[in-house]
Parts: structure tokens; C-alpha cells; sequence
């Protein structure tokens, strides 16, 4: 079949090459191309994070960590790498559903834990180098005979093809009326040291995280619902930097090389589903919150059987 894929952020370009995978014919269409996409700003660690609905979430996560896992193995130009990292919790919580299916998973001991938090847990997960892994993903898909076209789309029904695969982001608030989709405005800054193991406190209200790339660390974070500035605010930075000094006491403020912001595509829980419109298959798949990297190779693989059952 003919499919054309809007926007062509992860969520789109995943989408992409599982659908020529299964051998059909894909154009992706999109308004920006990487390095302009929110993806391309993404922090990024596999890890379930302000997104649901939470069963879903859980299947497409474990799907993606295997596709993520393999490729840190098989294919390093992909940048993507496993890491430890350590999550602390402020309350005793029940253990995270996918603790069996990743590589490494262990509670902490009480003294491997900060002040003001109870309960924590080390993981390995991969952490995934936008900055390489995008172009990547493209590259791959154009080698597999993609082809991309730049142009802003208003109306998905002169959207040409046998099945159009919506992938739009926080697009989607104009592109579908969907005003539940909702901008959560995420600022980072980039170190040039290196905390050994990461450091979370995964909280919506106590966001904090490094994570350790092979270039720099990324110091996060912010999840400001609604707030669409793209500018960097010093007492964002402020925030973050006490916020990880929290957790990593050796953090040396001398060695913050940058910084950047990008705005989640949040909603309710991700939009992944089949619309019927003007005769023709829609496949929307869109509002991945904090976990569109988390989740893209499990939604790709949805969407394809979608596409598939709609022949
Ligand atoms: C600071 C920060 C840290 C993050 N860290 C992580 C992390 O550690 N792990 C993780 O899993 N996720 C993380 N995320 C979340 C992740 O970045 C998003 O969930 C993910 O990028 C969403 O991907 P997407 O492809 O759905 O959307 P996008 O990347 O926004 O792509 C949407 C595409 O659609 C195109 N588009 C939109 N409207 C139109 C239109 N009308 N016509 C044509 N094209 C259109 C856009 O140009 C773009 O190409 C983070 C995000 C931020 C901001």
C-alpha cells in the first residue's frame, strides 16, 4: 500500500521504516525534519515517563527497550548505549511492571539512597543520543526507499495515499481540534562531566534527572504543563542545577557547556487508533508526553498492523 506518514519526529520516522519493512510504499511529509523536530531535543532514556494509558504504555515500552537493547548492540552508529541509573523515590511505591523484562533491575540499599528519599531502584536502560540517533533513523529510512517531503499539512483528506499514518506531535492540537493535546515545556542544560550512573527522581512535581551521554550529560529537568516559551529562564536553570545537586553532590557548575528547551506533545493518554475519514484510513498516532522514545518502536508496530488490518 501507499502510505504517507505526517510529521517526522520519532514517533513518524519509526513508523516509516517498520512500514517498509512490511513492504509497502512510504512518503513521509512533515514541516520540519531533524535537527527541528522535539525529538531531536529529547533528553533520552527508555524509561516510562508522563505517559499513558499505563497497559498500553507498558507493552510498546518493553517492545521498544528489546528494538533499543539490539541496537546498542548490532548497530553502534544508531548511538544508542545501556546505562545504569538509579531512581529515588520519596514514598515506598510498588515495583515498576517491566522490572523483569529489562536487563538489570535491583532495589537499593538504604545507604545507596539521598536524604529526603525512602525507596529507590537501579536499572539498565538504554539511553539514546538524539543527536545521532535521528539522523540515523532517517538515513535508514531513505536507504530503504523512503522519500521525504517538506510541506505543512492543514487538512490530513488532501493528504495523498492509500493510508495516511498521523504523527504530528503537538501538532495535532490544530491539525485534529485536539486541544488535549497540550505542550509540558521541558528545559535541559548540557555538562561536560560525568555522574558514572545516572541520577532520577522521575516525579512529575520533583523532575530530576542526569543523564550520561557519550558527549555530554544532560541535566533536566522541567514538565511545565501548558507554557509554550522556547526561550531558556536562568531560574529554570536555577532550578534544575539545585535539583541535581540534590542528587549528584559532585556536580561541577564550571562545566555547563549549553543548554536548550523543547515542549512534550502531553495529553490524557497517547492517541493511537484507526479513524475512518473521507473513505480512507487514518492511523493517528500522537501524544507520547515525556516517553515518545520510550514507546516509538512498540506504536510502529501497532500502526503497522493497523495499516495491514485495513487492507
Ligand atoms: C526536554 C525533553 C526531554 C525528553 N526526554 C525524553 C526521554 O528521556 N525519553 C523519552 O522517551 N522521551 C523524552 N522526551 C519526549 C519526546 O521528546 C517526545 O515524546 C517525542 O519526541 C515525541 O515524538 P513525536 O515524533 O511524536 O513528535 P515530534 O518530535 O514533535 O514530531 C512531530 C513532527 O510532526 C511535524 N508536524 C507537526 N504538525 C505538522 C503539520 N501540520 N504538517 C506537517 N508536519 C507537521 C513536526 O514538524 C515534526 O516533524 C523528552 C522531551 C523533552 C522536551
Amino acid at each position: 500500500m501507499r502510505c504517507t506518514v505526517v510529521g517526522a519526529g520519532v514517533s513518524g520516522l519509526s513508523c516509516a521504516v517498520k512500514l517498509l519493512e512490511a513492504g509497502h510504499e512510504v512518503e513521509v511529509v512533515s514541516d520540519r525534519f531533524s535537527p527541528d523536530t522535539v525529538s531531536d531535543v529529547a533528553a533520552a532514556i527508555w524509561y516510562p515517563f508522563l505517559t499513558a494509558p499505563a497497559d498500553k504504555a507498558d507493552v510498546w515500552g518493553r517492545e521498544t527497550y528489546a528494538e533499543l537493547e539490539r541496537l546498542a548492540m548490532e548497530v553502534p552508529e544508531a548511538g544508542v548505549r545501556m546505562r545504569d541509573g538509579r531512581e529515588y523515590l520519596r514514598e515506598v511505591v510498588e515495583l515498576p511492571p517491566w522490572r523483569d523484562d529489562i536487563a538489570a533491575f535491583r532495589i537499593l540499599e538504604s545507604q545507596e539512597i539521598p536524604d529526603g528519599y525512602v525507596f529507590g531502584w537501579e536499572f539498565r536502560a538504554p539511553v539514546i543520543e538524539m543527536p545521532l540517533y535521528m539522523p540515523w533513523l532517517k538515513s535508514k529510512a531513505e536507504r530503504m526507499g523512503c522519500s521525504f517531503r517538506l510541506e505543512s499539512v492543514r487538512d490530513l483528506s488532501e493528504v495523498p495515499g492509500d493510508v495516511v499514518v498521523n504523527c504530528v506531535g503537538l501538532g495535532a492540537r490544530e491539525l485534529c481540534d485536539d486541544a488535549e493535546v497540550v505542550p509540558a515545556r521541558g528545559q535541559i542544560i548540557f555538562i561536560d562531566q560525568d555522574p558514572g550512573i545516572g541520577h532520577f527522581d522521575q516525579q512529575p512535581d520533583t523532575l530530576t534527572y542526569t543523564i550520561p551521554r557519550s558527549d555530554v550529560t544532560v541535566l533536566g529537568g522541567t514538565a511545565q504543563i501548558g507554557d509554550w516559551d522556547l526561550e531558556m529562564r536562568p531560574e529554570d536553570d536555577e532550578l534544575i542545577l539545585d535539583k541535581v545537586e540534590a542528587l549528584w553532590p559532585d556536580l561541577d557548575r564550571n562545566k555547563i557547556i549549553g543548554g536548550t528547551v523543547g515542549l512534550r506533545p502531553s495529553r490524557s493518554e497517547v492517541r493511537l487508533e484507526v479513524e475512518i475519514a473521507a473513505g480512507r484510513t487514518v492511523v493517528h498516532n500522537y501524544g507520547h508526553g515525556g516517553a515518545g522514545v520510550t514507546l516509538s518502536w512498540g506504536c510502529a508496530e501497532e500502526v503497522v498492523s493497523l495499516v495491514s488490518q485495513s487492507a
